[in-house]
């Protein structure tokens, strides 16, 4: 199950984020040698005896037992997460869908409440908003812009603030360390999407988070291929505050288990792992463990490319007659640029700012409908963070269903086209971003 990534015997070295990505909780294969991670594609794992399986039921004894629970795949990839997050463990989910919904059941119930950023991901806004409020969670949503309005928004019944590091489409940044210092002096834990800027980043739990949850499908594994998702748990937040019955008394859906007694500063995560991955079965399968695994391995890289080529199309772009507006936090003029200098890893001595940015066609809907329909190599695709440039017209794909004042609230005009960034050769995403706003503008 989850400990720290074992660093070589002998060595008590803090490594570096690259050596992380590269090496955190994949030792050689005991058995064959094998030097790459296996593809443990299987359900069940045999017991020595009985009453190893009676202590592994007990949870006296990690180690796995079904599939659903935990597996030595999926265990390696979220020991890796939690590395890269400075995580004290972590739970893989079947996708990031999955990851947030068992970040937050794992503390809620019936009756709960949240507080959450109003320019969240527009799945997880409907996650929140319809799925959670069907099941008797409220969730109050606000303009991130200011700390306070959090604050403000908190009442008895809340039990999570919830919040994305760089919002998706707006690309605003979070003042994660402000927003965690209103859910600490409430009793609450701060949950952040770190979906966007990625561990390479930022890491949320430094800056005083609680847990994070991923979107692995996008830069984690990189390459467009795998669905899946990380919750990953800080261990510094003290569950016995009262608020937090759940996680201090016996655990009526897991054989009387009191989870933070037990397991202390990873009781979260054993409880979402038996709780809700074991009893609601979202959890990540072997294969896409190990191809996640594989975009691990080079997300740093990646990630490097993917934040000079945004910044150079944004400046591209922001000096383009065809063009209204540019948004993107790596801009020295964008409003979120301080935000983003104190939180954000550099990149050439600038604040890495991801890949994702926003801008307008001049000409409206119309113009920004045919800027997609004339891009060259381009994807017109509904997904980010694959090595792939990737666009798409926000007013008329993703956020369709929303009228006028929701999309204005949402922050998305009729012009605004988003761009996910790729790691291709930069002169060529400008020039088909050239030749295609040449033709969409006629
Ligand atoms: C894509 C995305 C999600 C949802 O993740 P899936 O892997 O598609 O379920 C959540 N948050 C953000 C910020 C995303 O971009």
């Amino acid at each position: 199950m989850n400990h720290s990534p074992p660093p070589p015997p002998g060595s008590d070295r803090a490594y570096g984020f690259a050596t992380r990505a590269v090496h955190a909780a994949a030792v050689p294969d005991p058995v064959t040698g094998a030097r790459a991670t296996p593809i443990h594609q299987s359900t069940s794992f045999v017991f020595d005896n009985a009453e190893h399986a009676a202590s592994l039921f007990n949870l006296q004894t990690f180690g796995n037992v079904y599939s659903r629970i935990s597996n030595p795949t999926v265990a390696v990839l979220e020991e890796r997460i939690a590395a890269l997050e400075n995580g004290r463990a972590a739970l893989a989910c079947a996708s990031g869908m999955a990851a947030q919904m068992t970040a937050l059941l794992a503390i809620l119930k019936n009756g709960d409440h949240i507080v959450a950023a109003s320019t969240l991901y527009g799945g997880t806004v409907g996650q929140l908003g319809v799925g959670f409020g069907r099941l008797g969670i409220e969730t109050t949503f606000v303009d991130p812009a200011k700390p306070e309005n959090f604050a403000a928004a908190i009442r008895p019944n809340t039990r999570a603030v919830y919040g994305e590091t760089i919002g998706n489409p707006l690309v605003n940044v979070l003042d994660i360390a402000a927003v965690a210092d209103v859910a600490h002096a409430h009793g609450l834990p701060l949950v952040i999407d770190n979906t966007v800027a990625s561990p390479y980043l930022c890491n949320p739990l430094d800056l005083g988070a609680d847990i994070v949850a991923h979107s692995a499908t996008k830069y984690i594994g990189g390459h467009g291929t795998t669905m899946g998702g990380v919750v990953v748990e800080g261990g510094r937040f003290p569950w016995d505050n009262g608020q937090f019955p759940e996680m201090t008394e016996p655990s009526a859906a897991y054989h009387g288990v009191k989870f933070y007694e037990t397991f202390g500063d990873f009781g979260y995560t054993m409880k979402a792992r038996m709780e809700v991955n074991r009893t609601f079965g979202a959890v990540l399968s072997p294969l896409s463990a190990w191809l996640l695994l594989q975009g691990s391995e080079t997300l740093h890289l990646r990630m490097r490319e993917h934040c000079r080529n945004a910044l150079a199309v944004a400046q591209f772009l922001q000096n383009h007659p065809r063009v209204a507006w540019v948004n993107y936090p790596g801009l020295p003029d964008s409003p979120y640029h301080a935000l983003a200098q104190k939180q954000f890893r550099a990149v050439d001595g600038r604040p890495g700012a991801s890949g994702i940015l926003t801008f307008g066609v001049k000409g409206g809907a119309a113009a920004g409908e045919r800027f997609i329909d004339a891009c060259e190599f381009l994807s017109h695709l509904a997904n980010i963070g694959d090595a792939k440039t990737l666009v798409i017209h926000p007013a008329s794909t993703t956020h369709r269903q929303l009228n006028d004042d929701e999309l204005a609230r949402a922050g998305v005009s009729a012009d605004m086209v988003r761009l996910s960034v790729g790691i291709e050769d930069v002169e060529d995403i400008l020039w088909d971003i050239d030749q295609t706003l040449e033709r969409a503008s006629v």
